[in-house]
């Protein structure tokens, strides 16, 4: 795979007229200064629709790359199982590394929560952050769709209104041990550090949602969130 970067405008493909691309900001950043790019040098484009381009740098200055466009293909790297993560988010770089590996795991929506015992929703500067880890995560390991993050919602109504094959609520004294899925979509709900409080349990049974549990010890948010999506997304591979 060649480098990749990622088009923030959605790209149009015309073989007769192709419209450049253009690399601004972190992109530029990292073609310029991190790579050494030049006129000439051959790159990926993906800009989040699932097509991938094959480009060249006609044009750059100390900010910006011109590229044109030489070719465009359908890559799907996306898992057979839709999933979507409601995670009461952990604090600090605990999740940028959460956010890093589900989307390597091909996770479609993450949705941070708040629930009873959670300490902080994260603000707009701190979702910026997180969705520029999806675009480097996206980046390094190929994949052409990326991981959607919501704005925060309450666990109730996420309990409410999620609609997949399989919910699952993660909790780990009253859960069963996941079953695999092959296909379909799937809904997961992760608890924060203090747990979900036994009545998020039962309102979660009331609406339908199963309890699953991992294995024998404990888990931190962040490695639950991604043993899970693990078990989810990686059957069909
Ligand atoms: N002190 C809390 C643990 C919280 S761990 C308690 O006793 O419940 C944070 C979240 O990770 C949990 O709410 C749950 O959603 C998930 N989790 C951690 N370990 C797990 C396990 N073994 N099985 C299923 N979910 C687990």
């Amino acid at each position: 795979m060649s480098h990749r970067f990622f088009s923030e405008t959605r790209l149009d493909f015309d073989p007769d007229s192709p419209a450049p691309a253009r690399l601004t900001d972190a992109e530029a950043h990292h073609f310029l200064h991190v790579m050494r790019g030049s006129v000439g040098d051959r790159v990926t484009l993906f800009d989040g629709s699932g097509r991938e381009f094959e480009a060249e740098a006609t044009e750059t200055s100390r900010r910006e790359v011109t590229l044109a466009l030489r070719s465009c293909a359908e890559v799907d790297r996306e898992p057979a199982v839709g999933l979507t993560l409601g995670v009461a988010l952990p604090k600090g770089d605990r999740q940028k590394v959460l956010v890093e590996k589900l989307t390597e795991l091909g996770v479609a929506r993450l949705v941070p929560l708040t629930t009873e015992r959670s300490v902080v929703a994260p603000k707009a500067s701190g979702l910026d952050k997180l969705r520029r880890a999806v675009i480097e995560a996206s980046k390094q390991c190929g994949r052409n769709r990326l991981m959607a993050i919501d704005e925060p919602a309450a666990l109730t109504r996420f309990l409410e209104t999620a609609e997949a094959d399989a919910r699952w609520i993660a909790h780990p004294y009253s859960g069963s041990q996941p079953e695999a899925i092959a296909t379909g979509s799937c809904t997961i709900a992760v608890g924060p550090e203090g747990g979900f409080t036994e009545p998020e349990v039962a309102a979660a049974a009331a609406t339908g949602w199963a309890g699953v549990a991992l294995g024998k010890s404990l888990l931190r948010i962040e490695t639950a969130a991604i043993a899970l999506a693990a078990l989810v997304t990686c059957g069909d591979r």
